[in-house]
């Protein structure tokens, strides 16, 4: 299929893309001993699952349902962890997985003889405490967090069955911070990593950006499996799929108002790149510049009622026309994942282009994925 055949909005995953990045992921598994898994949380397109999972040891899960899918579309090695998890989702988690990790001393002893009964190589997480960025939206080891076990909060008695442990702080960061945190996981939790047979660095490893220092972490996996004779696992979502994927869009309409050029697209910020109001950050669109960089200036909106449903303010070279087609990049990851209905607005199809240059439409979607949902 020729990409002009699929509707508006549509992501597509850039298969030779997505394959570089693979590639770089299996080099840091090869030359430091790490096992790398895929974070479904930030994307779950399963279709790829066949593809990534030639790279990678297997998938995470936060969910029931993120473990089932791990489970049965990707194989190798299946982890979840959860804040909570559910009683009466227990014994089907189990089924699904044979790592998992819990974030309190209530929740290990509450499922510790279960899970241990069931085979289950069970890890905790930890909390270090140490902040090395500052969204405090991305960031669990900000003051009053629920996510992980404090030093405080740890005690001996947990050890018993316990053969991991589990540290997740970082987003969007070099290895310079994860060096800098393993220096203070160390000395809170050193004594106890010789007993243990993995420990788990979480994710926030941009590990496949241009500027990531992988020397670093690679000298690090080595380092911390040498000195406590352990499997070190990097669990990335976004550094798997790191600037991969493509959102389509279609300017529908124009609207000025006090000076303000708005044009309106038939994608949202709010129901499909919800991350562009919750991070904040702002998507880049090819071809376009700052406000006022370029001539021609327009705010981006989505065609939901919300007020704030705005993308950004963008620059072009050209007057934008009704009909044209602009393209937001690094949209594999927490997009898909996050995408809702609200308006009523539908989700848009997803497409791979594959390493041939040929489109491929995978999913698309219509009334009944909306009425699905309700009642
Ligand atoms: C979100 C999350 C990840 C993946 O994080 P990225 O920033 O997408 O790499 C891994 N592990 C845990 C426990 C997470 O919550």
């Amino acid at each position: 299929m020729e990409k002009h055949q699929l509707f508006t909005p549509y992501y597509y995953v850039d298969e030779a893309l997505l394959i570089n990045n693979l590639k770089i992921l299996k080099s840091v598994k090869k030359r430091s001993g790490a096992k790398i898994l895929l974070a479904q949380k930030a994307f779950s397109m399963f279709s790829l699952y066949p593809l990534i999972a030639q790279y990678l040891d297997g998938t995470t899960a936060s969910s029931l349902h993120e473990v089932k899918l791990g489970h049965d579309e990707f194989g190798g090695e299946t982890h979840i962890f959860s804040p909570a998890y559910i009683d009466r989702e227990f014994e089907e988690i189990l089924e699904n997985c044979e790592h998992m990790v819990f974030n309190t001393p209530t929740q290990w002893s509450k499922f510790r003889a279960r899970a241990l009964a069931a085979g289950i190589d069970c890890g905790l997480r930890i909390n270090p405490e140490y902040s090395t960025q500052e969204h405090d939206m991305y960031d669990p080891a900000a003051a009053g967090s629920r996510l992980g076990t404090t030093l405080g909060n740890f005690d001996e008695t947990l050890l018993e069955g316990l053969s991991g442990l589990h540290f997740h702080t970082l987003c969007e960061q070099n290895s310079d911070a994860l060096k800098e945190t393993l220096v203070i996981i160390e000395e809170k939790f050193g004594k106890y990593l010789p007993d243990m047979k993995w420990l788990n660095f979480g994710g926030g490893h941009h590990i496949t950006r241009a500027d990531y220092d992988i020397e670093t972490l690679v000298s690090e996996v080595i380092r911390i499996q040498n000195k406590y004779n352990l499997q070190v696992y990097l669990e990335p979502g976004e550094g798997v799929v790191l600037n991969t994927g493509f959102l389509e869009t279609t300017v529908i309409d124009f609207v000025e108002n006090s000076g303000v050029m708005n044009a309106i697209l038939d994608t949202s910020a709010t129901t499909h790149m919800p991350d562009v109001i919750e991070m904040p950050y702002r998507p880049f669109i090819i071809g376009s510049g700052e406000a006022g960089e370029k001539v021609y200036t327009y705010r981006l909106g989505g065609p939901s009622c919300l007020a704030g449903d705005v993308i950004g303010d963008y620059s072009f070279d050209h007057p934008l026309e009704i009909g044209e087609v602009l393209t937001f990049t690094d949209m594999a990851h927490y997009s898909m994942v996050k995408n809702n209905t609200f308006n009523g607005i539908g989700l848009p199809s997803i497409a791979i282009k594959r390493a041939s240059g040929e489109m491929e439409l995978v999913k698309s979607f219509g009334y009944e994925d909306f009425k699905m949902r309700l009642s």
